[in-house]
């Protein structure tokens, strides 16, 4: 039977099709092009103002499936919001082409994070005929730097730290040439155009070696400190496996217990030292490259201070070209940890290296690409069957969140510690690197640095600074200087919208804040908090019960002086328990009667450090979250009893009573009970009185969803045991997943709040 031949004007469709999103820069033309050939439509394609407008013709089925395609199989680095697309009179146009950008329209493009060097490129790396066979600065439009090496928009050549570098003639046409892989990618480099690495003595003198990379793998394998310079910053390596080394590196920076970064060879080496799922084996090779935050095996050669005392190995894999070519030479296990004294801000550039790493660092591996804007590692770890973000860095930024909220732009200036900020420009939440704590002078320039990058990057200029509520941090004081308008939210408002920010909330929700601390409305420290509200605002359902935490600052560092205090506090008489023994803790107990420099705080951070520690764990620490940590690990199980706990209701906010948790307590330490089992009971009467406290205010509000944020909640045993329980409880729960739940993520949240509130004040 002879087949019914359609009507001319059927078979050809011609459609103008335009996408937005980060399609500029990760090799989204050639990718169309690409695909329009092996489909056989003609037509075009070019940059414009808002992403990439393409306008292509053949038969509708075809053109149905391109725009499938354009979905679905698109480049890694890019992220479509939308597409929209139109019919058109088709023209009978004979081929497809790429033609050159609009270049009279402003580019307002979103940029690429940092990404991980593909496969395309390792392959060449390591063959032995290629142009770049052992170049470490390889990249193609599919990987490489982009966000540390920008300075300006359009994302250029010229605009990067690559302008000092002319193409060479073959790498030239590599980038004119529409079919290739490095076509338009803006970091096209070889050995003979780009740029390259050297050693140097710990001053800085250069060594003259004929493979400056093959020399650092061998000094790094005879117990040598070197300093790699990376993508977002300088790292400090040493071989993981050698315990005096590693001790050698902690002396230097002054980084005595906190866990350090390790970087392995590949995915067989990981296996060897920890468990890892099928989950984590994603996210270690995902594009980001993350340190994923592993359950260690119990293995004998990783050197014990590596990460004393924790059960988690922080490990990632080679991610830059030159990693790669480092562990070509046959490393063991690497420490990577950022070069930097503790706190301070990641190294970027080599004289500020040779300065500030002076007497860490025994050699120096540097190149001459520029670092515009520095980038840790980003880490995350996998909880409750997802992957959850504890420091947004490297690899994810300037990915934006994507909110359900449009309105004027908004900058929003986070925390004090684990600072990043947040600008908001429409529905796009660009949230920042992590900064560090400001209270450190070199990251409080990098954190006025990268505000005027953002808006630079982003071409915004905010109408509203929002900050917290804490008059004493940075970052408020940085607002204030910058005059009004100006919003100031609560901390733990902040977290509560962050939560519901990242998945689009917009009714109100039951926010359970399990934080350290910050600065409460009625200007006493909160920290363990169930709000009540959304973007608008807040109601203070009910906090922990607040208890005096004698000299500040110095009871954090010094858990056993909160025990001392709650249970001064909670009974008559300090009960007589063994840690008190180590302890001149009469100075304590007479602050806090006399109320001397012992600020009241509902914390629920300061409430882990004061059990751990009278339990018998951790008494001083050494890094932020030690003695939670610790005190968790220490957990055998959950199925003891809980301590005994109440919640009372008789006043607004309802209090969750400590005193019948110490009360029970104490008498379980005066049993004799084994710290495993004291600290499984604690996680227990926690998750237990966190549901009720949840089942109440649903209770009393109707309220079903609950979001959870705060700190506290990067401890796995409560997080992941709490979901369970809610769930089962019929609770629609959200966590977070695409910014910390710690104050790294409270920016995003101060933006949606301050944004409501412009909207809410405009309309008056
Ligand atoms: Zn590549
Ligand atoms: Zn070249
Ligand atoms: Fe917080």
């Amino acid at each position: 039977m002879a087949e019914r031949q359609p009507l001319k004007t059927d078979f050809r469709q011609r459609k103008r099709i335009s996408v937005n999103g980060i399609v500029q820069g990760v090799g989204f033309r050639p990718f169309v092009f690409n695909l329009a050939k092996t489909l056989g439509l003609t037509g075009t394609v070019t940059n414009t103002a808002s992403g990439v407008a393409i306008e292509a013709e053949g038969s509708g089925v075809l053109l149905d499936r391109f725009i499938t395609s354009l979905e679905e199989d698109s480049p890694p680095l890019s992220i479509i919001t939308k597409i929209e697309q139109e019919i058109i009179p088709a023209n009978g146009e004979p081929s497809f082409s790429i033609l050159p950008s609009k270049s009279t329209t402003k580019v307002a493009t979103l940029i690429s994070p940092d990404v991980t060097v593909c496969n395309d490129c390792l392959h060449e790396v390591f063959d032995p005929a290629d142009r770049r066979y052992l170049y470490p600065f390889i990249n193609c439009t599919n990987c490489g730097p982009r966000f540390t090496i920008i300075n300006s928009i359009p994302y250029d050549r010229p605009f990067t730290s690559m302008a000092d570098f002319k193409m060479c003639s073959a790498c030239q046409s590599e980038y004119d040439n529409p079919s290739d892989r490095r076509f338009h990618a803006q970091p096209n480099a070889c050995p003979e155009c780009g740029p390259h690495v050297r050693l140097t003595s710990e001053t800085g003198k250069y060594l003259p070696t004929e493979d400056p990379i093959e020399q650092a793998a061998s000094l790094l394998k005879t117990g040598h400190c070197i300093a790699i310079k990376g993508l977002g910053g300088f790292h400090l390596a040493v071989d993981a496996t050698n315990e005096s080394a590693v001790q050698k590196l902690r002396q230097r920076k002054h980084r005595e217990e906190k866990p350090l970064a390790l970087m392995m060879k590949d995915l067989n080496t990981v296996r060897h030292y920890a468990n890892i799922s099928k989950e984590e084996e994603e996210d270690l090779l995902s594009i980001q490259h993350p340190i994923v935050l592993l359950i260690r095996k119990n293995d004998k050669v990783i050197a014990s201070n590596v990460a004393p005392g924790n059960d988690r190995l922080g490990v990632m894999l080679p991610y830059t070209p030159l990693h790669h070519v480092l562990f070509h030479y046959d490393l063991p296990p690497l420490v990577m940890t950022s070069a930097n004294l503790s706190e301070e801000p990641i190294c970027i550039e080599n004289s500020e290296a040779f300065n500030r790493l002076k007497g860490i660092a025994d050699y120096f591996l540097i190149h001459n690409r520029d670092i515009y804007l520095r980038s840790d590692d980003s880490i995350t770890i996998h909880l409750a069957d997802k992957k959850r973000i504890i420091r947004k860095s490297r690899g994810f930024v300037p990915r934006p969140v994507i909110v359900n909220s449009t309105g004027p732009p908004i900058l929003a200036v986070g925390g004090e510690l684990k600072n990043t900020v947040c600008l908001l420009k429409d529905n796009l939440a660009f949230l920042s690197q992590h900064i560090g704590d400001l209270e450190n002078l070199e990251s409080y320039t990098f954190f006025q640095k990268t505000i005027d990058h953002f808006q630079q990057i982003f071409e915004t200029k905010p109408e509203m600074i929002v900050h917290d509520l804490h008059p004493g941090y940075l970052s408020t004081q940085w607002a204030n200087e910058q005059g009004p308008p100006l919003f100031a939210v609560q901390h733990h408002h902040a977290h509560l919208a962050a939560c519901m920010a990242e998945h689009q909330l917009s009714k109100p929700v039951i926010g359970l804040i399990m934080d350290g601390t910050g600065y409460g409305t009625d200007g006493s420290i909160w920290g363990g908090e169930v709000l009540i509200g959304d973007y608008s605002g807040f109601n203070r359902f009910a906090h922990f019960e607040p208890l005096p935490l004698p000299g500040g600052d110095a009871a954090i560092k010094a858990p056993w002086r909160t025990a001392v205090s709650y249970l001064q506090t909670t009974f008559d008489h300090l009960p007589t328990l063994p840690f008190l023994d180590e302890h001149d803790f009469n100075p304590v107990v007479e602050m806090v009667t006399k109320n001397i420099n012992s600020p009241q705080t509902s914390s629920c951070g300061r409430l882990f450090d004061a059990v751990a520690s009278m339990c018998g764990g951790r008494q001083t620490i050494r890094y932020e979250g030690q003695a939670a940590i610790e005190f968790m690990q220490a957990a055998d199980h959950l199925n003891h009893p809980p301590f005994e706990f109440s919640i009372s209701k008789k006043t607004k906010p309802v209090i969750m009573m400590i005193a019948p948790i110490l009360h029970s307590i104490v008498k379980a330490i005066e049993n004799d009970e084994p710290f495993s089992r004291l600290a499984g009971r604690f996680h227990k009467t926690l998750v237990n009185l966190f549901h009720d406290i949840c089942l109440l205010a649903k209770k009393e509000t109707g309220i079903n969803t609950v979001v959870l944020s705060g700190g506290v909640f990067q401890n796995p045993l409560l997080f992941e045991t709490l979901i369970l329980g809610l769930r089962r409880s019929r609770f629609t729960v959200f966590t977070h997943e695409q910014v910390p739940t710690n104050d790294g993520g409270i920016a995003l949240g101060q933006a949606l709040v301050g944004r409501q509130h412009l909207k809410e004040a405009l309309c008056v």
